[in-house]
């Protein structure tokens, strides 16, 4: 009775194995070192992606099975992808997400979640690759004709996606003169996740930024920034954060880690941008590379 109650307990899902990735940490500018924007969530070996800038599927691929990483996923399993927005850096992935995958074997379609201007962006990279999507149907290479596909759900500021896994909410934040920009809270079994998505200081994302485990923020370097133009500064103010302006924000939630992604570095190092922050904030406070799990 004993031994049988020990073989129930390890036959039990783990209820605590939220694994978070930041696989690309790059902004517009093409630095080879950091791919396009792009998160990672593993949830009981389920995959969830978070925008999907260049070299998005290559970057997933490094922590998957089939290529030496250490979870029980491959990319024809990312069956799911959130975007905060519309812009080139966090979409240019979005071909590599709708096909590669699918050649790999994905036979569900993918669903995708984002702005309504997503659907579009989609169903016309489907057309564009209309040539080799048939030519792999219906060649002598065996090829499944319905993994390509997409299921689109618009968000919305509050939009609620939820599975057995995670509970994502979709909130606005404030990327300048673009309406249709989006952060996200994501909670699973034993962690919060908030990522900002490309932001100006945000009041929603103050609002929903409690009890954070992670906080994913973006941010640019105040020594790049003395340097450019007005007109440029103008911009960069009114779309992205200060140091200043995020240690503030990071003083204010107290998340237990912070994670300075998509930063604007204009010739700084990684050491220059972390002490912009941690000169006015004291909690734990880090820039990753590429394809990095953040504990
Ligand atoms: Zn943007
Ligand atoms: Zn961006």
């Amino acid at each position: 009775m004993i031994r049988l109650f020990y073989i129930l307990l390890l036959c039990l899902p783990i209820l605590s194995d939220t694994k978070f990735y930041v696989l690309g940490t790059g902004t517009p500018n093409p630095n080879p070192d950091r791919a396009g924007s792009a998160y990672l969530l593993v949830v009981n070996d389920e995959p969830y992606l978070f925008d999907f800038g260049a070299n998005v599927i290559r970057r997933a691929a490094k922590v998957s099975k089939t290529w030496g990483g250490e979870n029980n996923f491959d990319v024809e399993d990312i069956e799911h992808a959130f975007l905060t927005h519309m812009h080139s850096d966090h979409t240019l992935g979005l071909s590599d997400l709708i096909i590669t995958p699918w050649v790999m074997g994905r036979e569900s379609k993918l669903s995708l979640y984002g702005p309504p201007k997503l659907k579009q962006m989609a169903e016309n990279i489907i057309k564009a690759y209309e040539f080799d999507i048939n030519y792999r149907i219906t060649g002598t290479q065996p090829q499944n004709n319905t993994g390509y596909k997409i299921n689109f759900e618009p968000i919305f500021d509050g939009y609620v996606y939820k599975d057995k896994n995670i509970h994502v909410l979709a909130f606005k934040n404030d990327h300048g003169d673009l309406d249709e920009s989006y952060g996200f809270v994501i909670t699973t079994n034993d962690k919060k996740i908030l990522i900002s998505g490309d932001t100006a200081p945000s009041q929603n994302l103050i609002k929903y930024g409690e009890d954070l485990d992670i906080l994913v923020h973006e941010v640019y370097s105040s020594s790049g920034f003395k340097k450019k133009e007005p007109d440029w500064k103008i911009y960069h103010k009114g779309h992205h954060t200060s140091p200043q302006e995020l240690a503030k924000i990071a003083a204010l939630l107290e998340p237990k880690t912070l994670v300075l992604s998509h930063v604007l570095i204009w010739g700084a190092t990684s050491d220059e941008i972390v002490s912009d922050i941690t000169k006015s904030y004291d909690g734990k406070v880090i820039f990753p590379d590429d394809v990095t799990l953040i504990n």
